[in-house]
């Protein structure tokens, strides 16, 4: 329940404490789901459009929990954004996902999703740093993904966030671009290395003649810029076929693979590594 003057707060307040404590339930739940290992990072192949070879991998966040089952991210990433328990639960996932990547071979990448909580929070920096020292995991090796509404309230701590981690290596990707407020002013004023085309310019109902036409002038900027495009999504051949005709230089989506456990995505690589 949004609240705004006084008296609302008072006709609220019953609702607004079940709420307050339905989440401190839920932010307590996720402080100790990473203690008792209900957490579990799980990776979905990027590969490249033109050779059918695994680039990448994104690391996506899975709960298995005791009693409720298992969570999807937009389930709980949500709470523990509100709740400050994104900053705790964001550099876990980095440091799992960095230890899993570290085996990989040199030429594979690791994207892992960052919260726009995360970057504004003090120290968010040398969490990375530290969890990818740790690992032993080359900065050039970590992307980290960001949406629009990141860059939306134009903060200094972004920025600085961006430019201090892009100097020591990382690269930066554009989330879900196309949804919310695109703006290209973004793409001009940072440096990002890769944009992901939103799957709902990809697969689904609304795809069409004009996403069709969106996807190539994103593709057209991108190779432009010396960037990669990515299709987010790619749900069967046919929008392989779709996506690499009209420039996009990556796919990730069911077509290829779900995200799958860090020993799954191993299997993955070797078999890659075989043909
Ligand atoms: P996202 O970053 O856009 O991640 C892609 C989502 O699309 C994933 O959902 C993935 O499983 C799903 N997906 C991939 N290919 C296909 C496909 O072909 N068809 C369909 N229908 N879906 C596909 P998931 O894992 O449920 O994650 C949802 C969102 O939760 C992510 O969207 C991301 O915004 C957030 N998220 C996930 N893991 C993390 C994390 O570790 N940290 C943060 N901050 N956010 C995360
Ligand atoms: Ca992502
Ligand atoms: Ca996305
Ligand atoms: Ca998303």
């Amino acid at each position: 329940a949004k609240v705004n003057g006084r008296r609302q707060t008072c006709f609220y307040a019953p609702s607004m404490n079940r709420d307050l404590a339905r989440k401190r339930e839920i932010e307590a739940e996720l402080r100790a789901a990473i203690l008792k290992d209900e957490l579990s990072v799980y990776f979905q192949p990027v590969v490249d459009l033109e050779s059918g070879r695994i680039r990448g991998f994104e690391a996506l966040v899975r709960w298995f929990h005791p009693t409720r089952g298992e969570l999807m991210p937009d389930e709980f990433i949500p709470l523990a954004e509100e709740t400050g328990v994104i900053v705790t639960l964001g550099n876990w996932i980095t440091a799992q996902a960095a230890k899993a990547a570290a085996r990989w071979p040199d030429d594979i990448s690791l994207a892992v999703n960052l919260s726009p909580l995360q970057i504004k929070a003090p120290g968010a920096a040398l969490g990375i740093i530290n969890a990818i020292r740790q690992a032993g995991l080359d900065p050039s090796r970590l992307e980290l993904e960001v949406t629009e509404s990141l860059l939306l309230d134009d903060h200094d701590a972004t920025e600085n966030f961006i430019h201090d981690l892009s100097a020591i290596g990382i690269k930066f990707a554009l989330d879900d671009f196309g949804t919310g407020y695109s703006s290209l002013s973004y793409v001009q004023k940072y440096p990002f290395s890769k944009i992901k085309i939103d799957r709902s310019f990809v697969s689904g109902p609304n795809v069409g003649r004009k996403t069709d036409a969106i996807i190539r002038a994103v593709a057209e900027l991108g190779s432009k810029l010396g960037m990669d495009i990515v299709a987010e999504g790619v749900e069967t051949i046919e929008q392989v076929r779709a996506v690499r005709e009209a420039g996009c230089t990556l796919g990730q989506g069911y077509y290829f693979s779900r995200a799958v456990p860090d020993y799954a995505a191993a299997i993955l690589l070797a078999h890659d590594a075989e043909e």
